[in-house]
């Protein structure tokens, strides 16, 4: 065990936190015991890809799972799969496609571990019709404070079901999962790109979308004002038929070099990249504003002359954007943060159309605005509704910060207004009685906890920000309404 200075991905936050890499259930175990009798809280960590302080454990240790990275078993017939919680996306894909099996609900990292991505429930592109990773998942096995290991699925322990995926790794330590595959007829799809002048012409498209697609996925001009507001470029998707013509193998070696090689490429750039972006968000209102008019106009010329759609293979459409496009930490800079809001597909126009009136009145906009499509599901605390989530990245300027807090409250408040929801794993601004509102469910949560984890063995910085009773976060820049104050003191 070591102590590490961990950063969030996004934003000012670490924390200094002693580091147990365990490689099975019986150091999971020791690590169990060694927090007792230390008096230590845990917080279970994947791959670390967390955007805020959901892997922060100031002066307390962090349990990584990221070495219990084993496939156990793949059953072809059914296409499920039993796991270790450190085995990684692209991994589970290398195993499945060479089946025309494929694992869903899949965010754009392609190391991410599935427990990380039960844990927070993360949504892929294709949320809408298969819903979050949450749907997929099977059973899980959980070491709790005690140290023994229960099983949860829907028909067994389903409350912990319900209240582990999206559960922040607040209940325990999953220690194995159950996911199911899906059948898919090739491993390419064809990508089509449709551009809407406007957010009403948006939402209007992407219920034809909804209907006929298997991704989609749509990139906001949030710079764009007036009659223009809410335009934006829709990708969306549809799984091609296997030709023949293809060997399978060779296509997924070739597909699986590609993304390495695009990997190493973004790695090597990656210092220079993120001056640029630095520099650029020096003058974002101009530059980002260019950017952003000059990439519709070019979709709007490329669908006019037919060149907008191509075909390519699913793993370049899941993971290639982690590698092209710079990444939240570049983009938000070192006071900036990520919100990801859901709103109900009943409220879209008018709730977006609000949050876009407020962005434009902030002293600046998002810096990068995605919006997605999603499904309702039953978890206890899940940001998924039948509806759509826009993910905004903002990069505050150290005087911004103060005047910010009022725009992202009011970006919140409007989503509670109109009963959406915030995903957590992107956030690290959140107060606790914002996040009561946005999730009354919470009480049902801790009184699964209090069952599980009497002496609160398992914590967070986000727990103690959001969840604990008469504390404050301990964070290095502190946290929530902490975290704005720290900054503005500092500036
Ligand atoms: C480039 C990039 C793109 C992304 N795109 C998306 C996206 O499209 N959609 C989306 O939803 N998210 C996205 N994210 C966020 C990311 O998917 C989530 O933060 C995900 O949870 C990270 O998984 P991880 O393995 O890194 O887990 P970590 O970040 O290490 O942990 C995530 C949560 O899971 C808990 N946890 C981890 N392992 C265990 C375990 N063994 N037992 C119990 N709890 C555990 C942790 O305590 C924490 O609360 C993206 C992140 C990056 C960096």
């Amino acid at each position: 065990m070591d102590w590490e200075n961990t950063r969030a991905l996004v934003g000012p936050l670490h924390a200094n936190c002693l580091v147990a890499k365990v490689r099975n259930i019986e150091e999971c175990q020791e690590t169990i015991r060694y927090a007792r009798i230390n008096k230590l809280s845990i917080c279970p960590r994947g791959g670390g890809y967390s955007y805020g302080d959901a892997i922060l454990n100031h002066k307390n240790l962090l349990l990584d799972t990221s070495r219990m990275n084993r496939v156990i078993s793949l059953d072809e017939a059914s296409g499920q799969v039993i796991l270790q919680p450190g085995a990684m996306l692209i991994d589970v894909q290398k195993l499945a496609l060479p089946h025309k099996l494929v694992l869903a609900s899949v965010p754009s990292e392609p190391t991410i571990t599935v427990a990380g991505a039960a844990a927070a429930n993360v949504n892929g592109k294709d949320g809408w019709r298969i819903g979050n990773f949450g749907d997929q998942v099977i059973q899980i096995k959980l070491m709790i404070a005690s140290g023994e290991t229960i099983c949860a699925s829907r028909s067994e322990n389903s409350d912990v079901f319900f209240a582990v995926i999206g559960g922040l790794g607040l209940l325990g330590v999953i220690v194995e999962l159950t996911l199911q595959l899906r059948r898919i007829p090739s491993i390419f799809i064809h990508v089509s790109r449709h551009h809407a002048p406007n957010l009403s012409a948006l939402l209007t498209k992407l219920k034809e979308v909804k209907a006929r697609s298997d991704h989609a996925v749509v990139w906001l001009d949030s710079f764009a004002t007036g009659h223009k507001m809410g335009r934006g470029v829709i990708h969306s998707t549809h799984w091609l038929e296997d030709s023949g013509e293809e060997d399978l193998g060779h296509s997924i070696a070739r597909s699986m070099q590609r993304l390495d090689s695009r990997r190493a490429h973004a790695a090597a750039l990656a210092p220079v990249v993120s001056r640029i972006v630095s520099l650029m968000m020096n003058f974002q209102s101009l530059s980002v504003g260019l950017f952003n008019k000059l990439y519709f106009r070019y979709c709007e010329i490329r669908t006019r002359l037919g060149s907008a759609d191509n075909d390519e293979s699913i793993v370049r459409y899941s993971f290639d954007a982690s590698f092209m496009i710079p990444s939240a930490a570049a983009v938000c800079g070192p006071h900036g943060y990520t919100i990801q809001l859901t709103v109900p597909d009943t409220e879209a126009l008018d709730a977006i159309s609000e949050m876009l009136r407020v962005c434009q009145d902030s002293p600046c906009y998002p810096a990068k605005l995605i919006m997605r499509l999603h499904r309702h599901d039953d978890h206890i605390v899940s940001f998924c509704e039948d509806g759509y989530s826009l993910n905004f990245e903002f990069h505050p300027k150290k005087r911004q910060i103060v005047k910010m807090k009022e725009f992202a409250d009011k970006l919140i408040e409007i989503t509670i207004k109109h009963g959406g929801k915030v995903h957590l794993a992107k956030d690290h601004i959140l107060s606790r009685s914002q996040f009561q509102r946005l999730y009354p469910r919470y009480i049902e949560f801790l009184e699964i906890k209090q069952r599980l984890d009497p002496d609160e063995l398992f914590q967070s910085e986000l727990y103690r920000r959001l969840l604990r009773e008469g504390t404050a976060a301990t964070a290095g820049e502190s946290a929530g309404e902490n975290l704005w104050k720290g900054q503005a003191a500092a500036g």
